[in-house]
């Protein structure tokens, strides 16, 4: 009897987990990766700093789901099935150890990305999967029987398809014409650039507790905020870069900010600090004063900004001042002009609808035994392994659905 051929087009993260899972349990299927470029899972190479962020330490579905801007309805179902623990069991039973981290992301115990690839490329050695690289898919079509998968070498006649292609246009064009309906793709998870004077000098310095609001909108975002030699970046600014994608993609990435630099005191907290400062250390020079935990340097940037100088003491503070400088803090103002590339981590937001993708196997509605995984889709996250957890739970969702009569 003929084997049954399935190919799988893209090497990535998304693709050699559908294509091993699907392996495992369907030991008679041929199975066979196309990589467009020369290697294979390139973005597990370069993720996370080169330590790939395999997946976060959060274990219950229904909470894992609001870490997802795009997809967190369709993914509740799917992640009742293939969860970040599973993901983690997963490897673990591969012999690749992994530890969560203080902050719930969890990395291989090596720290490197490698031991996650050569998990991968020792698994499709064991079960027999054909790995080609240059050898990108150029067209998909179908015949009453089977379908049919071009390359610039060959043409194969498969049994069933997996699309892991990421963020390809080519292949989104090819699956429009499949019928499939496209959301167009944007970025998600990038950092504001402004070039604003009380941040000049500044870069590398953290707030821990700001909350960032996007004037006009309703996005509002709180956590540290990295400052950068171009602007801003860190949780904060990521969350809303992903959260808000479509509608600062709609602002052409112009737009202006309301920044508090401490959202842990409310105004009234901030103005009775300043003023129990006036009556305890009326003699205390305004540099000496920590406040709201904000860093030196922001703080001395702050008194600039409102002109006054760092030398004064507080009995000196006249009201006007300490009015000027509660809007710094508590309402700061900044124009974001541009975005730029978080180099940790990025994605694509936009991608194939997920009406037309049944959740229970990830096949599209469209074709049978077409089945769509990973970025390729209009699923996105928050950085932290929420991305690379969709494109286990759709490879995996898809590997082990696929069944012939
Ligand atoms: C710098 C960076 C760091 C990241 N770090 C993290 C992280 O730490 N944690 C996390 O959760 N997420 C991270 N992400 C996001 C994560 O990498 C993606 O969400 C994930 O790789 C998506 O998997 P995928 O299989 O859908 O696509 P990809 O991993 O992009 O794989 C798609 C593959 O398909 C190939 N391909 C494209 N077109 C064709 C074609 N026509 N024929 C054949 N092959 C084709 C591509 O060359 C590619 O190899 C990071 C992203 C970047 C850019």
């Amino acid at each position: 009897m003929n084997k049954k051929k399935v190919v799988v087009i893209g090497g990535g993260a998304g693709g050699f987990f559908a294509a091993i899972n699907l392996a495992e349990s369907n030991p008679e299927v041929a199975v066979t990766i196309l990589e467009k470029s020369g290697h294979v899972l390139g973005k597990v190479k370069v993720s996370g700093g080169g330590r790939c962020n395999v997946t976060h330490a959060c274990f219950v579905p229904k909470d894992l789901v609001k870490f997802y801007p795009r997809g967190n309805k369709e993914l509740l179902g799917p992640f009742h099935q293939f969860m970040t623990g599973d993901t983690m069991e997963w490897f673990e039973k591969r012999g690749l150890q992994l530890k969560i981290e203080d902050d719930n992301r969890v990395f291989p115990t090596s720290n490197s990305s490698q031991s996650i690839i050569d998990c991968f490329l020792g698994e499709t050695k064991r079960l027999g999967i054909a790995v080609k690289k240059n050898c990108g898919a150029t067209e998909i079509t179908k015949t009453p029987e089977k379908w049919v998968v071009k390359t610039s070498f060959e043409i194969l006649e498969v049994d069933a398809v997996i699309v892991a292609s990421g963020s390809s246009k080519l292949i989104w064009g090819i699956l429009e014409k499949l019928g499939h309906r496209i959301v167009e793709p944007i970025p998600s998870l990038f950092t504001f650039n402004t070039k604003d004077t009380r941040l000049r000098d500044l870069s590398g310095l953290v707030a821990s507790s700001a909350e960032v609001k996007i004037n006009g909108t309703k996005l509002k975002e709180r956590g540290p905020l990295l400052v950068t030699h171009w602007g801003m970046s860190g949780p904060a600014i990521l969350k809303l870069s992903s959260v808000g994608a479509r509608i600062l993609h709609e602002k052409q990435y112009k737009f202006s900010i309301s920044v508090d630099w401490c959202f842990e005191y409310d105004e009234d907290e901030v103005r009775e600090t300043f003023t129990g400062m006036k009556e305890s250390h009326p003699k205390q020079q305004l540099q000496k004063t920590r406040l709201f935990q904000l860093p030196k340097r922001l703080w001395f940037s702050f008194l600039n900004y409102c002109q006054i100088p760092v030398d004064k003491n507080w009995a000196d503070i006249s009201k006007k001042e300490v009015n000027k400088l509660i809007e710094t803090l508590k309402r700061g103002q900044f124009s974001v002009n541009g975005k730029s590339t978080n180099k940790e981590e990025f994605v694509t937001s936009g991608g194939i609808d997920l009406k037309d993708i049944n959740f229970k196997t990830f096949e599209s509605k469209l074709h049978s035994k077409l089945f769509i995984v990973g970025e390729c889709l209009n699923i996105d996250a928050l950085t932290g392994g929420f991305n690379f957890q969709a494109a286990w739970t759709g490879g995996y969702l898809a590997g082990k659905s696929i069944e012939f009569d």
